[in-house]
């Protein structure tokens, strides 16, 4: 049936790079001979997933939406893929993104942008508009994403799904094609609390291929949205509303959902106060050298000799270094070859203390900024983003425009700490969905999934 669905709608949506009917259908039979062979298999077995281009998967191209990559095809699988299928998962294909997870509209993959299923001239955000627009369409019923400073949170949130991204190291990134590092996490998107949660239990957990995977022991994040079911379960839970990430430069909808929810979750018997996190400031700034940063020394692996594509120079003579900036040239865009400017500018002797020393200085002012929300509230609650679905153009030319639509989701990844975007209705000026972001201290991201179980 998602099948169908895919080849009715996707021509429009261009949420999937590939789709893997085959081999679906393939798994599909599979999982219905162990059960009519009476094993018992886990509670995702035989449901269809979506599957972010950035992650790895050794039978489909892996291109992370640049030409750089295209036909490449991994010969192994990232750890949470290879999750996925131990778990009787049944991947239907490869979702669209942005450039090597840069953007946030996808209109930065090179293979064309992905639709917005609400209004087909907006963007589904980013960078995994395709994961997000995926589960919104009814495409598929879960997906991953991959979120270095909000690609789950903010496609979730202009979509009407909910999107997490987990603790810094609770979930390997082993296979996910590296943007920044010490930011990128993976994890779920779906259209309930309930159904993350669920994934989040498969793809979870300490992984020896991830030199920064957590060793501590999770608890179940399906028990803990189930909890979240119970009558009372918001009484007493004490919220702080980060003062910097709403209120001016916010769309006034979106302002008006936040201001409602709130009400609600006072009448729900949550306490409410109010929390100031002065360095958020300057949380993009900080983030826009960070990630340029380490994404230029991670492309630097894209040198028309391991992987992908290759390039000769179109006169003068074929040397390496020639070879190298000729397919650097025709197989990165814009926005990439922008970051790597800007990382390799920030790195470079002599700038080294001022951008990038001083940037990792506020990154953990930021930090200090969260430690010290988090002696006085359980969860910090926001807008997921300033805006709903912005029109495909909008703030294509201007990438000052799209990186300050990021302003909300990138101090979760500055800090390490999990993150959950979950639906709050619909702006009344132009009827789009409107995300709450909630956040929590680093590990507790079942506080995340018992919040949005009783908030949904
Ligand atoms: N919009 C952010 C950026 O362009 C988000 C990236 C991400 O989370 N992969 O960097």
């Amino acid at each position: 049936a998602h099948l169908d669905h895919i080849a009715a709608v996707d021509t429009d949506l261009h949420a999937f790079l590939h789709v893997a009917a085959d081999a679906a259908l393939a798994t599909a039979d599979r999982v219905d001979a162990r059960r009519a062979a009476g094993e018992r298999l886990g509670l995702l077995a035989g449901v269809p997933i979506a599957i972010k281009d950035v992650l790895a998967t050794r039978d489909m191209p892996s291109t992370a939406g640049s030409k750089i990559l295209e036909g490449w095809i991994p010969p192994y699988d990232a750890t949470v893929v290879k999750r996925l299928r131990d778990a009787h998962l049944i991947p239907l294909g490869k979702t669209n993104m942005d450039e090597f997870a840069m953007g946030s509209s996808t209109e930065h993959s090179a293979y064309g942008p992905t639709r917005n299923p609400w209004d087909q001239e907006r963007i589904p955000g980013g960078s995994g508009g395709g994961s997000a627009a995926a589960v919104a369409a009814f495409e598929a019923p879960i997906a991953l994403g991959s979120d270095t400073g909000g690609s789950i949170r903010q496609p979730a949130a202009v979509t009407g799904s909910v999107g997490v991204k987990p603790t810094y190291g609770g979930v390997s990134r082993y296979g996910a094609i590296a943007l920044a590092s010490s930011l990128d996490q993976v994890g779920p998107v779906s259209r309930t609390v309930y159904d993350a949660a669920l994934l989040h239990d498969v793809i979870g957990g300490h992984d020896p291929l991830d030199s920064t995977s957590l060793t501590d022991p999770w608890p179940s994040m399906a028990a803990a949205a189930r909890a979240g079911l119970a009558d009372g379960a918001l009484k007493g839970i004490r919220i702080g509303v980060v003062k910097e990430l709403h209120g001016d430069g916010f769309q006034a909808g979106v302002k008006q959902r936040f201001t409602e929810t709130l009400a609600l979750l006072a009448a729900a018997g949550a306490e409410i106060t109010e929390v100031s996190a002065p360095n958020f400031e300057y949380s993009v700034a900080a983030y826009y050298l960070i990630l340029p940063a380490e994404a230029s020394s991670n492309l630097a692996r894209f040198d028309s000799v391991r992987f992908g594509l290759r390039e000769n120079p179109t006169d003068g003579p074929v040397t390496i270094e020639r070879v190298m900036a000729a397919t650097r040239d025709a197989g990165f865009g814009p926005e990439v070859k922008r970051r790597i400017i800007l990382g390799t500018y920030a790195l470079s002797t002599g700038y080294y203390d001022a951008y990038y020393g001083s940037a990792q200085k506020v990154r953990t002012l930021i930090q200090r900024d969260f430690d010290a929300a988090f002696e006085k509230v359980d969860l910090l609650v926001s807008p997921s983003a300033p805006t709903t679905a912005f029109k495909f153009g909008e703030k294509l030319a201007d990438p000052m425009a799209m990186y300050l639509n990021d302003i909300t989701t990138i101090p979760a990844n500055l800090a390490g700490i999990p993150g959950m975007s979950l639906p709050m209705g619909l702006a009344p000026e132009d009827g789009l969905p409107v995300g709450l972001q909630v956040m929590a201290p680093a590990k507790q991201d079942a506080r995340l999934y018992t919040f949005g179980a009783a908030v949904e």
